[in-house]
């Protein structure tokens, strides 16, 4: 079948007349060529916007997911814990074996160890340690316990011992709000 045969026919979108396209003889599209362009590319268009709303979403769910603010809230919580008790050079010594240096340097060292208590971001038992005493050593629990009853009292001390089976589920709206107390706990220590 030669092209002159074929019959013109008006284009769904512009109107023209204009000869089909054909696949296998039969007409694939009513548009016209320049319409079928058009229509290729805004398809396009759209399905890459979808792509990219769909990764904003993911991004935002993941955002806002529990282990997430978790990490967000516990980097902050490690920070205010670390340089609370540091001098003006912002240098603090670990509570268990004494050893001096950049809050930066320090770690976070929890009295109570576990990750699902609910004293995970309790600042009465987070203090600066120096890696080997925190990860080498078992958190040295025993110095740790006797700076405590030193330092706050035994009575404290049962306290937060207790703790340690009381299992607390944060809700994103917790972590949301102690996410800010810890920025503005972090605030008060800069402004110091
Ligand atoms: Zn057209
Ligand atoms: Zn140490």
């Amino acid at each position: 079948m030669s092209q002159k045969e074929i019959k013109k026919i008006t284009c769904s979108d512009c109107r023209n007349k204009h000869t089909p396209f054909l696949r296998n003889g039969l007409i694939t599209t009513r548009k016209c060529l320049k319409c079928f362009l058009k229509h290729q590319k805004l398809k396009k268009k759209k399905a890459r916007e979808r792509v990219k709303l769909r990764k904003k979403k993911n991004r935002e769910k993941k955002k806002n997911s529990i282990s997430s603010l978790k990490k967000v809230c516990w980097k902050l919580c490690s920070e205010y814990n670390r340089r609370k008790n540091a001098n003006e050079q912002e240098m603090v010594g670990c509570i268990t074996c004494g050893k001096y240096q950049h809050w930066k340097k320090q770690q976070a060292g929890h009295f109570i160890p576990g990750r699902n208590n609910a004293y995970l971001f309790d600042d009465r038992g987070i203090f600066a340690q120096c890696f080997g005493c925190n990860c080498m050593k078992a958190g040295m629990w025993v110095e740790y316990e006797a700076f405590m009853i030193r330092t706050f009292g035994i009575d404290l001390v049962d306290e937060l011992k207790a703790l340690k089976y009381v299992t607390r589920k944060f809700t994103p709206s917790d972590l949301k709000d102690l996410i800010e107390e810890y920025k503005l706990k972090i605030k008060r220590l800069d402004e110091k």
